[in-house]
């Protein structure tokens, strides 16, 4: 390995952020053993002590929260109030496993012929954290938060144009007295180097968010080694409207829904499906509220749309808006790359999509919006789950029971009826088909890397 580095760059304006040096084969080497030693003590530690390192950290958090959303807004360009919801969303998260590891963790009985028999949540060992951008934070705390308090280590490998955030979390978390090496980021100079950290025989299982394509490749060299894996990736969630919806109400909250992150999160709605002809006066209104978001510098408390975090973003986004339209999808709004500096696009909305085109098929990662007219619920709920991903899918409507009843009619691994879609770490988190498998958050997220072992004694 040479003594490459990473290149940061401001996505607002091209300018450049520095660059931190990345590992070289003896840092890395030299990194992992000290993450499996910091785990071999780590795991013998109590679960009270473990949750009052949790509290630190999410009172850390609260105090530095205007230093981490602005890193997060310089290096990937979020809306800095969004950065700081995204911020608080973590010391929430942490206090949430801080108030129930006992519980999830804790032996269970369970009541046999044996004199005794129960089950155990034990640690894995050191797991592996490849991380996406967009939410560089949560994504992060969503996996440290649980997967350290059931006793195991962390490899961070964030993604690279977040390598600020990447190195802030993992000074956050030894501040906050966590063993040194416990949670180590690992600064790489490609992400070729994962396959190798996978084989390696201290790490012990690996969970991805990001791309199919980089899931399929972590999944078959985890496949290759033998080891345990989580994968989070894309998906192009549904949002249904039925014919009885209350249009006004619903508008701002489909904005919400799809341009939040300047439309770049696994969770937006991308496919807005809407029964018969409400649609035309749900367009309009779209198109007053799309247009009215505010677009401008990531770090002014006033802007709603920043740049995409990539220059590359832009152009892989105008190619499936462009595509749609050359298909037959009229363009209500946008459709084109703002000029200037940085890598601002116009929110777009494109009526009269069909399935056959990109908007539909493929992921959308930024602020694109796609209308699809169908003609009865029954055909809004197959539109709805004519996709290849299954992550999460809401549908609107005056009768709760019966948005519940269709809604469960559409494969995702959620569903909210007349909510807008998150994540809540009360509630589990992940998807069924190309959006993956696995589940974080909740109980289940922090039982994903814990060997659950059965013990009998007569
Ligand atoms: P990405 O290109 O797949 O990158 C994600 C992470 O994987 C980065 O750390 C990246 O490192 C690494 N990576 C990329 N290719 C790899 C490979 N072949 N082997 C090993 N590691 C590899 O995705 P992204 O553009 O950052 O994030 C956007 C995607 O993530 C979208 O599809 C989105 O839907 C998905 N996502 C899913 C969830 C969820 O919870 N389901 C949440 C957020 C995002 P480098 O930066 O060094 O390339």
């Amino acid at each position: 390995m040479t003594s490459a580095s990473i290149a940061l760059i401001d996505p607002s304006t091209g300018d450049s952020l520095g660059s931190v040096p990345a590992l070289d084969r003896d840092e890395l080497d030299a990194a992992l053993s000290e993450t499996l030693a910091a785990q071999r003590a780590w795991r013998t530690t109590s679960l009270a002590e473990r949750s009052e390192l949790l509290r630190n950290v999410a009172r850390m958090l609260r105090d530095e929260v205007e230093d981490h959303a602005t890193l997060i807004s310089r290096e990937m360009g979020k809306p800095v109030t969004e950065a700081r919801a995204e911020v608080l969303k973590c010391a929430t998260t942490c206090d949430f496993y801080a108030d129930h590891a006992e519980e999830f963790l804790s032996p269970k009985a369970v009541e046999t012929e044996a004199a005794t028999s129960f089950v155990a949540y034990e640690p894995l060992g050191v797991v592996l954290a490849v991380m996406p951008w967009n939410f560089p934070y949560w994504q992060v705390i969503r996996f440290a938060a649980p997967t350290l308090t059931a006793g195991n280590g962390g490899l961070l490998k964030h993604a690279s144009n977040v390598t600020g955030s990447a190195l802030a979390i993992e000074s956050l978390f030894e501040r906050a007295g966590y063993p040194k090496g416990l949670l180590r980021t690992l600064v790489l100079a490609d992400h070729s180097l994962v396959n190798e950290i996978i084989a390696d025989v201290r790490v012990a299982a690996v969970t991805l968010t990001g791309s199919e394509k980089a899931g399929a490749s972590v999944a078959e060299a985890a496949g290759r080694a033998l080891k345990k894996t989580v994968l989070e990736l894309g998906g192009s969630d549904p949002f249904v409207i039925l014919a009885d919806a209350d249009i006004a109400a619903v508008t701002p909250l489909a904005v919400r829904a799809r341009f939040v992150n300047t439309g770049q999160s696994c969770l937006c709605a991308k496919r807005f499906i809407v029964e018969g002809d409400v649609i035309d006066r749900f367009e309009a209104g779209l198109k007053t509220a799309v247009e009215a978001l505010k677009i401008g510098e990531p770090l002014d408390d006033a802007t709603q749309i920043g740049p995409l975090a990539k220059p590359s973003f832009i152009d892989d986004i105008d190619r499936q808006v462009q595509e749609s339209i050359a298909m037959g999808a009229r363009l209500v709004t946008g459709g084109y790359r703002i000029d200037g500096p940085g890598n601002y696009y116009a929110p777009t909305v494109l009526a009269d999509v069909t399935p056959d085109m990109p908007v539909f098929r493929e992921e959308t990662f930024g602020p694109v919006l796609a209308l699809v007219r169908a003609d009865s619920p029954a055909h809004a709920i197959e539109l709805a789950d004519d996709s290849q991903y299954g992550l999460a899918a809401s549908v609107w409507t005056a009768d709760m029971q019966a948005g519940i009843d269709l809604g469960l009619g559409i494969e995702s691994g959620a569903l909210f009826v007349n909510g807008v879609v998150v994540s809540d770490p009360r509630l589990p988190f992940g998807g069924v088909k190309l959006s993956g498998y696995g589940r974080e958050l909740s109980v289940e997220g922090i039982r994903e890397f814990t060997n659950v072992r059965s013990v009998w004694a007569g």
